[in-house]
């Protein structure tokens, strides 16, 4: 596949409940380009009642990672498809020094630029706030929260007018304890990493949405 040069490839990363995914979603819709979420993807492979689908679960339950190969397979497959010609928005990851480093090594082989790691940042009394209380449209995938977020009218998603609503298996206190372990552990080595290579930019996650999609916006250069 031929990927355009003047595309935007970006990593948003940071801590569980940063905004990476809320961010994501708004930039994608903003510019058209692909929102890729291994966490996504993750939750789909976990439907699955195959073996290796009621381990993923079980294992996302726990705050576990996903190993560095499936993951890697699983994003190799997806930016090589059509639809993220223009560019994409990975969120999640890269999430492990390994993945970091093929990530670069893949975009070298594919001959696309990384334009930018954009680390979302928040402290982790407020990660714990924010994941508590986040739930999101059974059937349009919405994002709300029991407290910044709510709908206009309770118990209807203002989006598609849904009125089922569900919260993240891995969104209770244990488990977000469990990933904020994790990403101090396993991720956030990958921030200086990019740090030297250049490619780090950070952003202040602490405002409204529209306050933080705003700064985005102005790292990113995207014209509205
Ligand atoms: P997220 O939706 O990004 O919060 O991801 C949900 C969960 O999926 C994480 O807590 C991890 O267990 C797993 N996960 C997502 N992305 C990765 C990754 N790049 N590597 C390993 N595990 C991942």
């Amino acid at each position: 596949m031929t990927k355009t040069k003047d595309g935007l490839f970006v990593v948003f990363t940071g801590a569980p409940g940063c905004g990476k995914g809320t961010q994501a979603r708004i930039l994608k819709e903003r510019t058209g380009i692909c929102h890729l979420s291994t966490g996504e993807m993750l939750r789909e492979f976990a439907k699955q009642n195959t073996p290796l689908g009621q381990e993923l679960k079980a294992a996302l339950e726990r705050g576990e990672f996903a190993t560095d190969e499936m993951i890697i397979e699983m994003v190799e497959q997806r930016i090589d498809a059509e639809d993220c010609r223009h560019g994409f928005i990975l969120d999640g990851f890269p999430r492990t020094l390994p993945q970091a480093e093929i990530l670069e090594h893949m975009m070298k082989e594919k001959g696309i630029k990384l334009n930018c790691v954009l680390e979302i940042q928040v402290p982790d009394e407020i990660i714990m706030e924010r994941i508590l209380g986040r739930y999101s449209c059974m059937k349009c995938g919405a994002g709300y929260h029991d407290k910044f977020q709510k709908p206009k009218v309770y118990g209807v998603c203002d989006v598609c007018g849904g009125t089922e609503f569900a919260r993240r298996q891995d969104d209770n206190r244990t488990t977000v304890q469990n990933r904020l372990i994790n990403y101090r552990l396993l991720t956030y080595p990958t921030i200086p990493y990019f740090e030297r290579h250049g490619l780090l930019k950070t952003v202040d996650g602490t405002g409204t949405i529209d306050a933080v999609s705003g700064k985005i916006n102005e790292i990113l250069n995207i014209k509205l």
